[in-house]
């Protein structure tokens, strides 16, 4: 339960934490909330020889409303999305996940950053940011760059984050006014990771679905946008066949991993359910 030994550096720009991660190569690591990285360190499942601790970096925190847009930067702690009045009006499905992560002393120190770019298949945002549309940006030796949520995750903690870059905002586009959403969550206990969890996004018209996003997490490697399973509720008004077109749907991408949550089958079963839950939560809320 102790780390191994590490170097400790407090960069004040985004521009020194990345020259410092570019020289000191794939020995070093940036350091967010320290939620997921440190309990790795302390198994030895991480052995960082440095860490590039973000928290001195000027201007990685905040949330903003930018026309259609919410931009958070990324150190900005769960916390703090769940005490946003901008996030409770723009971006409801993001403060109800929040919610459910961990718990309160979790939460005030990890960060969305540190979450989204973690790349464990558990952690609920990333789902949800593919769900929403929500883009990331890095900055490293080579300038800034900008990779869509859907596209950054590679494989279990494999992202497209090169050497020496870090993540520093994420975009989120505000979903049409009037839609629905829910964040459906199965776990074994308070403040557990999900067994299986399901993101949603819908908009309604005369009692039919307009337009829908499903994000899927823990059910993969990495996260999931069940797009078939979108597609089969569009025009729908979610009678319970379409939910289980739905949930089949879903259900043909998933292949979780057998562990301590349940056996693939289960898994899969209860991911199907998640998804039909947050499909008539979210077409509920819908206006
Ligand atoms: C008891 C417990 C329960 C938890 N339950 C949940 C849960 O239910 N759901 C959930 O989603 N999470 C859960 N977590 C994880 C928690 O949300 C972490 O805070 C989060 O996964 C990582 O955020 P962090 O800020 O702590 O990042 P850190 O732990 O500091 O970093 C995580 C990884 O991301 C990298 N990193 C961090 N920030 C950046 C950046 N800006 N740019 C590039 N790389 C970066 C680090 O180098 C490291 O590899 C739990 C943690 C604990 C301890």
């Amino acid at each position: 339960m102790i780390p191994g030994s590490f170097s400790y550096h407090r960069p004040a720009t985004v521009a020194d934490a990345v020259k410092l991660l570019a020289d000191l190569g794939d020995e070093a690591r940036p350091l967010a909330g320290g939620h997921s990285l440190v309990p790795m360190m302390k198994l030895r499942l991480a052995t960082p020889a440095h860490l590039v601790d973000l928290h001195g970096v000027a201007g990685l925190k905040g949330i903003k409303r930018d026309g259609n847009k919410v931009t958070i930067g990324a150190m900005t702690t769960q916390h703090e999305l769940l005490a946003s009045d901008e996030i409770a009006k723009s971006l409801p499905i993001l403060h109800e996940t929040a919610l459910l992560i961990a718990d309160p002393q979790v939460r005030y120190r990890g960060t969305i950053g540190g979450n989204v770019a973690n790349g464990d298949p558990g952690n609920d945002m990333p789902a949800l940011m593919m769900a929403l549309g929500a883009t990331y940006q890095l900055h490293g030796p080579n300038g800034a760059r900008e990779v869509a949520a859907g596209e950054f995750y590679q494989g279990a903690y494999f992202t497209a984050l090169e050497p020496g870059e870090i993540l520093t905002l994420v975009t989120v586009p505000v979903p049409a006014a009037g839609h629905g959403y829910a964040y459906e969550k199965l776990k074994r206990k308070v403040g557990d990771y999900a067994t299986a969890a399901a993101a949603v996004v819908v908009t309604m018209a005369g009692g039919k679905v307009a337009a829908c996003s499903i994000g899927l997490t823990n059910l993969h490697e990495t996260p999931l946008l069940a797009a078939d399973a979108a597609k089969a509720v569009i025009g729908t008004s979610l009678d319970d066949a379409s939910l289980k077109k739905a949930a089949a749907a879903a259900q043909a991408i998933m292949s979780p991993a057998s562990d301590a949550r349940g056996p693939v089958e289960y898994r899969k079963h209860v991911g199907g359910i998640m998804v039909m839950r947050a499909l008539s939560r979210a077409a509920a809320k819908a206006g």
